[in-house]
């Protein structure tokens, strides 16, 4: 029988319960983490409670909680001193037989005292789409001037060769 609430072995169901990363974020339906490997400062992730893959099977009360959940996270972000987060991120137990490279990268970026510039905001709903946890975390990325050469399409970039749609 499975369980309805939790699954196991589900990274996100013991993050959910509180068993991994510290919430910086929560309401009734979604926690905020601050994602353990960074792209850029200020990487969250908003995961339901719940275990629900794909965004689409969220019941009422998620919809109803969804925006709340986003719109909190970057308020954290924004009020999150990156160099005090991704130096402690460094010394969390749990991290020390893991690749600690990408916080050590971020942690040398230029523009890591910045506030974000722009958002990207992101879900990989289903494997073909790059997901590896069948439980739903919404990517909020922030972003900087000048952290890619050429942000240009953006998203449409998950496809290679197929974003540029400006005229030559
Ligand atoms: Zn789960």
């Amino acid at each position: 029988m499975s369980n309805t609430l939790t699954e196991q072995n589900c990274y996100f169901c013991k993050v959910s319960t509180g068993e991994a990363d510290p919430f910086m974020f929560e309401n009734r339906s979604f926690v905020g983490i601050f994602d353990t490997n960074p792209v850029n400062p200020g990487h969250a992730l908003i995961i339901p409670k719940r275990h629900v893959a794909s965004i689409f099977n969220m019941n009422e009360a998620e919809h109803a909680d969804y925006f709340d959940a986003i719109s909190g996270v970057k308020s954290v972000i924004e009020t999150t001193d990156m160099t005090e987060l991704y130096k402690h991120m460094l010394n969390r137990d749990y991290l020390q037989d893991r690749p600690k490279d990408p916080i050590e990268t971020v942690l040398q970026l230029p523009f890591l005292a910045n506030l974000p510039d722009a958002y990207t905001i992101g879900n990989n709903d289903g494997r073909e789409a790059g997901r590896s946890i069948d439980h739903l975390h919404v990517i909020l990325l922030p972003r900087y001037s000048g952290d890619v050469e050429s942000p240009s399409g953006g998203i449409r970039n998950v496809i290679p060769g197929r974003a540029n749609y400006q005229r030559k």
